[in-house]
């Protein structure tokens, strides 16, 4: 029988902990991970359990069918290590909620009430989840930050849960602060700006820049799901965090002892994938020819001399928001990957008449999915313009690749702070207003300032103290996860906690 920990500290469990680790033969630990259903949450849950597993836990990733082939394709080179690691398939409620059979994941939505349908369905997941967890009786739940009722259903069985958020100790710090002393509510319009409280360093923002949960009260599915997502976080044993301490140090130890949260950087994760094709597949189920194509491409190029151009998994931007950025960067005059979330099939309003001749050989689109972890590694990458989600920025450093940041939602307005502001790693394109991915709305970011930051990143003098800085995080990463390095030692530090839980 497992003990209810719910109370029990790292600091707090040391000396029983190690008299029992040597008195007690402990079983194998065995943890079920419960990914949300969009690829930035899924993708870094999938190499965290990629992780555990390479340290010999068995590990179980709880899934639904259309979800299962990505992730079935994502953990192939772990098993063929002899790692113990596999899938649970439950049933995504897609009909029960309106929606098609198939549609199991965010990056699908097409619309609000699309949109509405997802959030609906991932909450009535949690009787399935209990039921392969009587069956499997694993030691604990890693289940990602949305899943609220995760919380419930760990304590249910006497087992802790831990939440992945994806988001690194900066962002949570910042949010955290906000919710605390509510700065945003002392100002007098949307676009005043205001110090967040207690930080370490003096970090100014605006209204127009803030989640929309903070200042809407709870309006949509999805403000509500966040809200009761976070009130579970703070009943939950703890948080894993993708990052490395050396990135963030300050906020890492604001997070712990400040905000008392009790949390185990273990990133970043994407650095396990550390064969070839765990990085062209990673996210697809088979990417090998247009990979090899953009890789071919980009071996065409000279050092540092292509700017790496996406958005993420989920953002939605109108066509004239891209025919902007078309316009922008065929006026720079840079060579540029550019990707976009697009079938081939589409009528190509977004793209202006005869875009991709005049540029051709030196500009190349992608429409899809982009092998993102192999482009950035490629030496000829100069530059990434990214939207800052959390997996994306930790990817630019790793690679050491200096960033133009361009946030568009989530916490990605905190993540261009730590990037510009703090690691002095990249440039702003200019970006004020947080967007909920209304199709219809005008361009918010013109051109002119997309060329601007473009042109005067290639071209002027800040890029190569900037690409110093972000090799030197990119080294400081490696090492992290290394043998020895901070991350590899939280993971130890976590795998012996929660051995000794469920011994
Ligand atoms: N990604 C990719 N190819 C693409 C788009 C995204 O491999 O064409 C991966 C990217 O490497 C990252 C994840 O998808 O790991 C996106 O996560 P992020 O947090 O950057 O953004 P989100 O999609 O969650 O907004």
């Amino acid at each position: 029988m497992l003990m209810n920990h719910s109370i029990i500290y790292c600091s707090q469990i040391s000396n029983s902990y190690y008299l029992a680790m040597e008195t007690k033969p402990r079983p194998q630990l065995h943890i079920f991970f419960l990914p949300f259903m969009a690829p930035g949450h899924t993708l870094p849950l999938i190499d965290i359990a990629k992780l555990f597993a390479s340290r010999g836990v068995k590990c179980t990733i709880v899934t639904t069918h259309a979800n299962a082939p990505i992730i079935s394709q994502a953990i192939k080179t772990s098993i063929g290590f002899g790692f113990e690691i596999k899938l649970v398939l439950i049933k995504f409620p897609s009909t029960e909620v309106g929606l098609h059979e198939g549609i199991e994941s965010i990056k699908l939505e097409k619309t609000k009430e699309m949109r509405k349908g997802l959030v609906k369905a991932t909450t009535l997941l949690q009787q399935q989840v209990e039921q392969v967890l009587d069956q499997h009786h694993p030691h604990c739940l890693v289940a990602d930050f949305l899943f609220h009722w995760a919380t419930d259903v760990a304590a249910k069985f006497e087992i802790p849960r831990l939440v992945f958020h994806g988001t690194g100790f900066f962002a949570l710090c910042a949010l955290k602060s906000i919710m605390l002393y509510q700065p945003h509510l002392k100002v007098s319009s949307d676009s005043e700006s205001f110090v967040i409280p207690s930080l370490p360093n003096e970090i100014k923002m605006t209204r127009n820049k803030l989640v929309p949960f903070l200042t809407l009260n709870g309006k949509t599915e999805l403000i509500k799901l966040i809200k009761l997502s976070r009130e579970a976080e703070e009943r939950s044993y703890g948080i894993i965090v993708n990052s490395f301490y050396e990135l963030e140090p300050d906020y890492a130890d604001h997070y712990r002892k400040v905000l008392g949260k009790k949390s185990w950087h273990i990133g970043p994760v994407s650095l396990c994938n550390n064969v070839e094709i765990d990085r062209s597949e990673r996210g697809t189920e088979g990417l090998v020819d247009e990979a090899k194509e953009c890789l071919n491409w980009l071996n065409s190029k000279n050092l540092n001399s292509v700017v790496y151009i996406c958005f993420g998994t989920m953002t939605k931007f109108s066509d004239s928001q891209l025919v902007e950025i078309a316009y922008g960067l065929e006026a720079s005059g840079q060579q540029f990957i550019w990707v976009v979330k697009k079938e081939k099939n589409d009528k190509e309003a977004w793209l202006p008449e005869g875009f991709e001749q005049r540029v051709k050989g030196e500009g190349l689109i992608i429409r899809g999915w982009a092998p993102q972890l192999l482009i950035l590694q490629h030496e000829a990458i100069g530059a990434f313009l990214t939207h800052c989600g959390w997996n994306s920025i930790l990817e630019g450093v790793s690679a050491g690749v200096p960033m133009i940041t361009w946030p568009v939602s989530a916490e990605q307005f905190y993540n261009e702070k730590l990037v510009t502001q703090i690691l002095g790693i990249g440039v702003p394109v200019g970006a004020q207003n947080w967007e909920d991915g209304s199709l219809q709305s005008e361009a918010s970011v013109k051109r002119e300032a997309i060329e601007k930051a473009v042109t005067e990143f290639m071209v002027g003098n800040k890029q190569e103290e900037m690409r110093t800085r972000v090799l030197a995080l990119g080294e400081m990463a490696r090492r992290a996860v290394a043998e020895g390095g901070s991350s590899f030692s939280d993971l130890t530090v976590l795998i012996e906690e929660l051995s000794f839980l469920g011994s």
